[in-house]
């Protein structure tokens, strides 16, 4: 599978997007050049995902030499464990520490598997690199504090190590790439990101939600970064594993992270989200990889055809987008002449009510129309608001 398969849509906005339009469009933002190698160039080329795999923790010297002896090896890069577990509660289990690091090596060597583990300041890296692990990476709560990824930062100058960079708790792409800025600046070119999900306040079927749109557009503006999904960690339910790892491969997305134990259940960290390494296995064989792009002619002219017929029916989405907006500034110029408030929620329910049914009725999904509707009615109210605001007898140009 190439590693960096462009991604369709790649510049397309997004209804569920949290932040701001300056901050999102690529004009705006453009593209990020770090000079990072290619994946191909640190993980075999065989033409199939990178996988990271073990468990949540290294709890026991023998639990990881249980997790390699039935882990299928020939499908895994790099085993991993968590030597140092960042908990959202104290009280919980908080990890081995320094002395699980040798266990890690042990367990890795026995099998001829690379090893990585998280890191979340320069101690960890000290230790880390100290103890032969193979590979690094930055955590969700590590990557949201510029001066913890500095020291980390800091601590790697000099060192030729891989180091992935998680996607930080909250949707700020911003403080996402800014990590990885630092990172690339101590010197590190074998550098990724593993996405792990964004918490969000609402609860949703995901321990963290995947927002693929964050990622669709980080490999937009960074596509020479290779992106490696963690699907334990966003679905949060080992059931969820699957088909999360099959967006991935579907986006063309370079890697997995699977948390594996031997014991699952009795995991001492995030028992619900870990399979044993027999699932792992069946998880990987039932993947579908993706190409790229395909040389047969049929595909292509058929796909030629139909990507016609999107650009025809978005420019016409757009047209009558911009009639509408024409009618809700001559409705605007009606309300300022009677001095009338432009936010009618009555007017609104009924609206989106309606919407919606017609939505169901045409087999639409209703949360996208309810998503797009959001926006052209905050946009109508901005719009009319702002004809609200001219000087008295000023008209919108
Ligand atoms: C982990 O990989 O075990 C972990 C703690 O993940 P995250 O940083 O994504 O929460
Ligand atoms: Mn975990």
């Amino acid at each position: 599978m190439p590693r960096h398969a462009t991604v369709t849509g790649q510049h397309s906005g997004s209804l569920l997007r949290t932040r701001a339009t300056a901050d999102i469009h690529p004009e705006a933002t453009g593209i990020v050049k770090l000079d990072a190698l290619p994946l191909t160039r640190w993980t075999p080329d065989d033409g199939r995902p990178l996988v990271i795999a073990g468990p949540c923790s290294a709890e026991t010297e023998d639990q990881l030499t249980e997790t390699v002896r039935r882990l299928p090896v020939r499908r895994v890069s790099y085993l991993r464990a968590g030597i140092w577990k960042a908990r959202t509660r104290p009280n919980s289990f908080e990890g081995i520490g320094d002395r699980a690091l040798a266990w890690l090596r042990r367990a890795g060597d026995r099998a001829q598997l690379k090893t990585a583990t998280e890191v979340a300041h320069g101690q960890h890296v000290e230790a880390a690199l100290e103890n032969g692990i193979d590979l690094l990476w930055i955590g969700a709560r590590t990557t949201v504090n510029p001066f913890s990824v500095q020291e980390i930062a800091n601590a790697l100058r000099g060192v030729d190590v891989p180091v992935l960079v998680k996607n930080p708790t909250s949707p700020d792409l911003a403080l996402w790439i800014g990590a990885l800025e630092r990172v690339s600046a101590a010197g590190i070119r074998k550098l990724g990101v593993i996405h792990r999900g964004f918490g969000t306040a609402s609860k949703t079927r995901y321990r963290n939600h995947p927002m693929w749109e964050q990622v669709i557009e980080f490999r937009s503006m960074l596509p020479n970064i290779p992106i490696v999904t963690d699907p334990s960690h966003i679905g949060g339910r080992r059931d969820l594993i699957l088909e999360i790892a099959q967006r991935a491969m579907d986006l063309g997305l370079d890697g997995l992270m699977i948390e594996a134990h031997p014991n699952p259940d009795q995991a001492w960290s995030d028992a619900s989200q870990q399979v044993t390494p027999e699932r792992l296995g069946e998880i990987l064989e039932l993947l579908a990889v993706r190409r790229a792009t395909t040389a047969d002619p049929q595909f292509n002219a058929s796909l030629e055809s139909l990507r016609e017929s999107i650009d025809r029916i978005d420019h016409e989405i757009l047209d009558v987008l911009a009639e509408r907006m024409r009618i809700v500034a001559r409705i605007g110029e009606a309300k300022r002449a009677k001095n009338v408030m432009t936010l009618q929620v009555a007017r609104w329910k009924t609206l989106l009510e309606d919407r919606l049914q017609r939505a169901g009725e045409l087999g639409l999904n209703m949360e996208y129309v309810k998503a797009l509707y959001d926006v052209i009615h905050s946009e109508s109210v901005r719009l009319q608001s702002e004809i609200m605001s001219l000087p008295p007898g000023e008209r919108k140009k």
